[in-house]
């Protein structure tokens, strides 16, 4: 093709191709059993398949209403006060979005202006600062420290001025599988309390907790809640990233400037899926039990490599399952990981990628979102290493 000879001056100069599509790509080349990008190698539920099925033969292929089935906006607001207490009207404070990506992106583009501050938590989830970037704001990095992974508050307060428009939360947390407490939650409230700030709340993995631990959803906390984008998706939770169909929650002030941005942003999204989750949402077994579901891979593959050189940070929730390899090389994550895959056909995620300068903590992110067999394979090769 060829080239117009004037460029157009990127918005984004430090962004490349995601680490995520970097490392599928070089496990499909490499024949690599592919434990970096978090998706299931296995099949979501039948049931889910026929409805969808089901809601294209009965017609149901034309847009669906801007913000979402109503039946899909009602089911998700029964089940966020079943479990956590806070109360969403359907019809003006629950928007159906393409993933959790394009509500991340959509919450972001609409609320925050040129110089605006926003803090976010380093090692971070990759989308969230290209979006605050092209909106024109500013990130506020706070590094999170390992193992632990938890938040400072005092270092948080500190850094709250005039210019801060919005704190972005992630529990549990992507990638180092930590959960924010109950006690998080409330120090937030507190520090927040008076402002104007909002939050936005990244809580994809609402669903995936182990060793008990319950799930501190914004939507607990009337006084949280009132500022906040609530941000989920049930890729994680029906084992279908595919289909790419998220929501978000916020009050109606808030929802209404979302969806301002949402409607020329995609309009709406997939009908027959919206109307097979709305179906699928009666069974609540099928949500409530992932976190046994995930709590026996999870178990299983950090047994089947504790012979192994590797060593294991804790994992509260989601799928990921930090190894550092300290032990075993001086590589930088970024190489060792691709030397992992080359050489013995172990794809995973160098965690350096999900901070703003360079921190090579010699520690990758591996998805137990696979079969046990996947995963007795993949450890029975990291236990050679
Ligand atoms: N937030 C976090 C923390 C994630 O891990 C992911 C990806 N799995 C997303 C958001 C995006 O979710 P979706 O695939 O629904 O866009
Ligand atoms: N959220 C998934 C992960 O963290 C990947 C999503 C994507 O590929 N963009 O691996």
């Amino acid at each position: 093709m060829p080239q117009l000879s004037a460029s157009i001056k990127s918005k984004l100069p430090k962004v490349g191709t995601t680490i995520f599509s970097k490392m599928s790509a070089l496990a499909a080349q490499e024949n690599a059993i592919n434990l970096s990008q978090g998706f299931p190698d296995f099949d979501c539920s039948p049931k889910l398949v026929e409805l969808v099925s089901k809601a294209m033969k009965s017609g149901a292929n034309q847009y669906a209403p801007m913000s979402g089935l109503i039946g899909l906006r009602e089911q998700i607001s029964e089940k966020t006060e079943k479990l956590y207490t806070g109360k969403y009207k359907p019809d003006t404070e629950v928007t159906i979005t393409a993933g959790a990506t394009q509500a991340i992106f959509t919450a972001i583009a609409a609320s925050i202006e040129e110089g605006d501050e926003v803090i976010i938590f380093t090692p971070a989830y990759d989308c969230y600062e290209p979006a605050i970037d092209l909106a024109g704001g500013i990130c506020i990095f706070v590094e999170l420290k390992s193992p632990e992974y938890r938040i400072n508050w005092d270092e948080v307060k500190k850094l709250i001025n005039q210019r801060t428009k919005m704190v972005i939360i992630n529990t549990p947390h992507n990638p180092t599988g930590t959960i924010m407490t109950g006690q998080d939650m409330l120090q937030l409230e507190k520090i927040l309390d008076k402002s104007d700030i909002l939050v936005l709340s990244d809580e994809v993995y609402e669903h995936i907790l182990f060793d008990g631990y319950e799930h501190q959803s914004v939507a607990r906390f009337p006084k949280l809640a009132e500022r906040s984008f609530i941000i989920s998706s049930f890729g994680k939770t029906y084992h279908t990233t595919g289909w790419k169909i998220g929501y978000c929650l916020a009050p109606e002030k808030l929802m209404t400037e979302f969806r301002k941005a949402h409607q020329y942003n995609v309009f709406s999204v997939h009908t027959p899926s919206q109307q097979a989750y709305a179906e699928f949402l009666e069974y609540e077994d099928e949500y409530l039990n992932l976190k046994h579901f995930y709590q026996k891979k999870h178990d299983l593959f950090k047994d089947a490599i504790k012979e192994s050189r590797f060593n294991p940070y804790q994992t509260a929730g989601s799928y990921f399952q930090l190894l550092d390899y300290s032990n075993i090389s001086d590589e930088n994550d970024i190489e060792f990981a691709e030397r992992l895959t080359k050489e013995f056909k172990i794809a995973s995620i160098p965690t350096s990628v999900f901070y703003n300068r360079k921190v090579d903590q010699k520690v990758l992110r591996f998805c137990f979102a696979k079969q046990d067999e996947t995963l007795l394979r993949a450890a029975e090769i990291l236990n050679k290493i």
